[in-house]
């Protein structure tokens, strides 16, 4: 695990050393949870919310898109039930005046049980070798039938409590399993509060009357109440999906692991509307969906797992998360929500509007029910980042830092490079630039040796680096250098257009899902 914390504070500050992400207000010494994208970060960020919305709205007919505002009616809130228990439930240590999230210190301690576990079982195949039945141990060992009825009480209790919105029950069972705070050592907790994770403004002036208004802690709201403009004037048909990129914002109690839990984050978030009965159909359609989408990109297939819900938010019928392994173990990426007709019937009622779709075939009008995607900007940017840093020794005891980005989302396609700084190579070097810039985001870089100008391209995760040296000036190629073999060919400038976009190009991402 300590191995693991080091490599993600290489991970954090490598962002910050290339120009993905700065903590925000840094020369004031910074906000807490709030961050900043750089020069390459952006470009990152761009290309996955791309990825995301080529996805949803060119692969499917019937998913459209909207940008709606973020201040929204307050009432708007009221409705979907944010104001009454957008809660997260909060503890402090009275030694330490830390303040953690009761949940999340159960969550910890039930992930611990699970690693005893995992090291018991590590144990035992050290042991056993080549003949080493895993799921026989698990089913036989009387040390891990142990821990897993101790993992399996408290996960009863705790699910229980989290439903019944039990707060001294939560707390006890923190005394109960004797978590302490980390930073003091001690179990002197106090009661658990109800906090709630929206931020308020106001809009207008006081002297007459200002308005409290909320800046959005989900960009679903925008979505629902806008359900009749689109179905109206997009002439929608169900089973028919309005997806929305934008920010949201909580004032999250524990803002911790860099740019997972954020105050200030990005969503993308997709409502599909569909026959009230069909809902359990396309819960299972779009988490299959969903999760083809994160493989495509080839970070690693184990990466992944579902997460199903034990506590089902008021609204939801069915829930799961998609989770991602992180260097500080697997959490949520993405989640997958079967939100009954809950939203819509919520604002149908405070607005004293209709809002219904009248449906030809069963020729009746009713409340659509809602399969809800939504996945954060940030936390699948940090997963990318994540799983493609690697510290790489290479022959001759040399080391890079090399950024596996996938091709398409990589922030600098290619990068061109003339050997030397003289005899016409720059000049040929800016040709080729000047021709890929209008498909590709492409580098020129001339400072430095070569060997130093290709580390640099590798810790951005430039896929290509093309050199132009002598032999391009008489016989019109250049050499083509890959990332991750570190290959290099002699192929003709004709012919990078080509091979670069076959490589890098969304499409062949797209094409995957399709
Ligand atoms: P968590 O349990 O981690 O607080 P959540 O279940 O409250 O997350 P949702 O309300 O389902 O999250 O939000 C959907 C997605 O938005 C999450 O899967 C996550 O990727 C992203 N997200 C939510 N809160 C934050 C945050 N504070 N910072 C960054 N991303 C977030």
């Amino acid at each position: 695990m300590a191995q693991q914390d080091d490599v993600f504070k290489k991970i954090v500050s490598h962002a910050k050393e290339y120009g993905f992400v700065f903590q925000s207000s840094e020369i004031y010494d910074g906000l807490s949870a709030v961050y900043d994208y750089g020069q390459n970060g952006v470009e990152l960020k761009n290309n996955i919310k791309r990825y995301w919305w080529e996805a949803m709205t060119l692969l499917h007919e019937n998913i459209v898109g909207i940008d709606s505002a973020i201040f929204m009616h307050p009432t708007i809130w009221k409705a979907s039930g944010h104001v009454d228990a957008f809660n997260d439930p909060l503890i402090d240590n009275r030694d330490s005046k830390k303040r953690y999230r009761a949940d999340v210190l159960i969550e910890e301690q039930l992930a611990k049980y699970d690693d005893k576990i995992a090291k018991e079982v590590a144990k035992a195949r050290k042991r056993f070798g080549e003949s080493f039945d895993e799921a026989m141990f698990l089913q036989t060992n009387g040390r891990v039938a142990e821990i897993a009825a101790k993992r399996d009480a408290l996960h009863e209790r705790f699910a229980a409590a989290m439903n019944d919105n039990n707060l001294d029950e939560l707390r006890q069972i923190i005394l109960d399993e004797e978590i302490v705070c980390p930073i003091s050592g001690t179990r002197n907790w106090t009661e658990v509060r109800q906090f709630n994770l929206m931020f308020k403004t106001e809009m207008g002036s006081t002297a007459d009357g200002a308005m409290t208004v909320y800046l959005r802690p989900e960009t679903a709201q925008g979505i629902f109440v806008n359900y009749l403009n689109v179905q109206k004037t997009g002439r929608m048909r169900l089973p028919f999906g309005i997806a929305q990129i934008g920010k949201a914002f909580r004032n999250e109690i524990v803002a911790r692991q860099f740019i997972f839990r954020m105050r200030e984050f990005e969503q993308m978030e997709m409502q599909f509307f569909v026959q009230p009965g069909r809902e359990m159909e396309y819960f299972a359609y779009w988490k299959d969906q969903r999760l083809r989408w994160h493989k495509a990109l080839g970070l690693g297939d184990e990466k992944y797992r579902y997460h199903d819900h034990d506590k089902l938010a008021h609204y939801a019928n069915a829930a799961t998360d998609i989770e991602f392994q992180m260097p500080f173990g697997f959490k949520e990426v993405e989640g997958i929500h079967s939100r009954t007709n809950f939203d819509l019937s919520q604002h149908e009622k405070f607005s004293g509007k209709k809002i219904q779709y009248f449906d030809p075939e069963r020729n009746e009008s009713y409340t659509p029910y809602v399969i809800e995607t939504s996945i954060g900007v940030d936390r699948m940017f940090l997963s990318v980042l994540c799983s493609s840093y690697e510290e790489q020794k290479l022959e001759g005891g040399d080391t890079r830092v090399v950024l596996h980005l996938p091709e398409a989302l990589a922030p600098v396609k290619c990068a061109v490079m003339p050997l030397v700084k003289k005899d016409g190579l720059p000049e040929k070097a800016r040709e080729i630039v000047n021709d890929l810039k209008f498909d590709f985001a492409t580098h020129y870089d001339e400072k430095d040796s070569i060997g130093k100008r290709y580390r640099r391209q590798d810790a951005i995760g430039t896929p290509f680096c093309i050199t132009v040296d002598h032999q391009t000036l008489e016989d019109g190629t250049v050499t083509l250098r890959e990332r991750d073999s570190m290959q290099q060919t002699r192929v003709a400038i004709a012919d990078l257009h080509r091979l670069i976009h076959d490589r890098v190009s969304l499409n062949s991402l797209l094409r995957k899902l399709a």
